[in-house]
């Protein structure tokens, strides 16, 4: 039983569609519009023609029928076709039909195949596209830490039944001069009220205690950037270094130690990070001692969580097209919905859609979309800015002792920032490697992307040797090196306001990504799960069908911190009153 169904079908131009439609007619499209009884609507329009990648033109045949159409209960349609049935589904044997609501998902990083994970449980019919050479997103640039917070993404590998991690591990952060600080596992420390315990068991190796204590007045800031809209809009507006500025941090702690956390972490130098940007991730990794403390992948991300978490959803009914690079989409004029998306290889129609892909190919898209570039938010993504990365594997003739497989590193140039792994310590392939096999990334790379691999490797020598003097004499055997331009999101001061949120103007379609708005702070792998979740509970909720995913809330500020917050919120409340209050920049 149907009622008011739109049934949509496809075929190659010129071949004739059969189809028992209802009690009353059998209908031969496209020359049947005078023989139905059921005095069916039918519209033909010649499809594709704004397509200009798809491999032929085809029918679509619009089909409006009276509420109350039996339809479909025992009907057959034949091969030569294909057929899209909004609000109703294939055929299962024969038997009665499930309906199947149709999610096309974008992007197959954390954030779509998130929402991937979460819709194939709850009964979508989900196809995920991937526009690069394999799936599982950025996730082989680069080596990612997980942070102790990072609860959903532990909640799901356990819920896999896969162990990718290491055990937590300490880092340091060397410059120029060698060692500077030495980060321990922060959770086997006697506990201290957050940020006491980040604070004072973080070694800085050649700076004095009272370089350190200079952050504190940093604490200010970060009870009053409570996570809201509006402490985005106030502190989006100034530089990671004006904010430290203007809370006294020391020169040679915000040199030798801040600034290069903010090119590693941010991505770029701080005086062109976002203030709002640093509170958030401050504010995510510094909330509790522990939080600070990470774990690594085993291996590739691809290879120890990507590939069995897609075997896992295909086992689901998931279904993946590579290459399926998004370059446009169709509107249902009358609902204002995506009704189609269109990539390389075909189109696919949805009833829903997300787009959980990374802001320069949100750029591209929009630029080349005749349906994005009408709307202003998408527009407004034009603004938004993004970081080219380097990555550098090398295979040394020996072992060099490096004290700790994960490093940041500082000082070299101020324009980037970047940091190596002892991959024999982290990465199970290399476990019993008699050389030493290492990985450098290089963010904010721009200008390291022009240069060929043999002034790379011998930079990267020379960086290597001033952290650790081991690596004077060591000869490289082999080399990696992959050049990633504009793969990272660059949270420059003025980005907040042309950021897009996961609702969009289009009532089916929904945003995943680390960059999109959402009340999480950091700009992480488990921000962008949780977006993918997110989307997937906006499916749910707009298609009416399944339940909502189960999103782990970031662990609540402990009661100090929360009096503090209290306090300053009432503050801020009884300035707001004061005359003048809001005249002054
Ligand atoms: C070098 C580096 C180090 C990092 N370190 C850490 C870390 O230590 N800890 C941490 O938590 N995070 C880290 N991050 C950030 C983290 O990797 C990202 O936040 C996360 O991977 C983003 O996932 P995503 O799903 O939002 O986007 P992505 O992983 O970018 O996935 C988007 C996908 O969309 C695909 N796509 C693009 N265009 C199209 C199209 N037109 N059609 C179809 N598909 C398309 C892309 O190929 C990609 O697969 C790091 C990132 C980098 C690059």
């Amino acid at each position: 039983m149907i009622s008011n169904t739109q049934l949509q079908l496809h075929a190659p131009k010129n071949k004739i569609i059969i189809i028992k439609s209802c009690e009353h007619c059998l209908l031969v499209l496209p020359c049947c519009q005078k023989s139905c009884k059921a005095k069916s609507k039918v519209a033909i329009t010649e499809f594709g023609s704004r397509n200009k990648t798809m491999s032929f033109a085809c029918w679509s045949v619009a089909l409006t029928l009276p509420p109350t159409t039996q339809f479909f209960s025992s009907s057959r349609y034949r091969s030569g076709f294909w057929c899209r049935a909004e609000g109703l589904a294939d055929h299962a044997n024969g038997g009665p039909v499930i309906k199947k609501k149709k999610v096309v998902v974008v992007g197959s990083g954390w954030a779509g195949l998130g929402a991937a994970h979460h819709l194939c449980k709850q009964g979508f019919d989900v196809t995920v596209l991937e526009g690069g050479d394999d799936f599982g997103g950025l996730d082989d640039v680069g080596i990612r830490g997980y942070g102790y917070p990072y609860k959903n993404i532990f909640s799901l590998v356990d819920e896999l039944g896969i162990k990718p991690f290491t055990n937590w591990t300490k880092s340091a952060q060397y410059s120029e001069e060698g060692l500077q600080v030495e980060f321990p596992i922060f959770q086997d420390q006697p506990q201290l009220p957050a940020p006491l315990g980040s604070l004072l068991y973080t070694q800085l190796v050649q700076l004095p205690l009272v370089d350190k204590l200079t952050l504190l007045p940093l604490v200010i800031a970060a009870i009053d950037f409570d996570n809201t809209d509006t402490a985005w809009r106030k502190y989006d507006s100034i530089t990671a270094r004006e904010l430290f500025k203007q809370f006294s941090c020391s020169e040679r702690l915000y040199k030798n130690v801040i600034g290069p956390l903010l090119q590693v972490g941010l991505f770029a130098p701080g005086e062109q990070c976002s203030a709002a940007a640093v509170l958030g991730v401050l504010n995510y990794i510094f909330a509790h001692q522990k939080d600070f403390d990470l774990v690594w992948c085993r291996g590739t991300a691809r290879e120890v969580i990507f590939t069995p978490w897609m075997d896992s959803l295909r086992a689901k009914g998931c279904k993946f097209l590579e290459g399926g690079r998004v370059t446009d989409f169709f509107i249902n004029n009358d609902t204002g919905n995506v009704s189609e998306v269109i990539s390389n290889r075909e189109t696919h129609n949805a009833d829903a859609v997300i787009l959980a892909v990374g802001i320069s190919t949100l750029q591209d898209l929009v630029k080349n979309s005749a349906v994005l570039s009408t709307r202003e938010e998408f527009l407004k993504v034009l603004n938004l800015g993004s970081i080219d990365v380097l990555t550098i594997k090398l295979w040394l003739d020996r072992q060099v002792n490096i004290p700790t497989a994960s490093n940041a590193c500082s000082g070299f140039d101020d324009s980037f920032g970047w940091t190596f792994f002892h991959l024999n310590a982290i990465h199970d392939e290399y476990k019993d490697n008699p050389v030493t096999v290492l990985q450098a990334d290089f963010y904010h790379a721009s200008e390291f992307l022009p240069q060929n691999d043999e002034q790379l490797v011998t930079k990267v020598i020379c960086y290597l040797t001033k952290c650790i003097k081991d690596f004077e004499n060591a000869v490289v055997m082999d080399r990696e090196i992959k050049k990633y331009p504009k793969s990272l999101t660059h949270f420059f001061p003025g980005s907040y306001k042309n950021m897009v949120r996961g609702s969009t103007s289009f009532p089916n379609l929904f945003m995943a990504g680390d960059w999109i708005i959402n009340r999480h702070g950091s700009w992480s792998q488990e921000k962008s799960y949780i977006t993918g979740l997110e989307a997937a509970n906006r499916v749910v909720d707009y298609l009416e069908q399944g339940s909502f995913a189960k999103i782990i809330p970031v662990e609540g500020d402990e009661p100090h911190i929360q009096t503090l917050r209290s306090l300053n919120r009432s503050f801020n409340e009884l300035r707001a009153q004061l005359p003048l209050s809001d005249y002054f920049l």
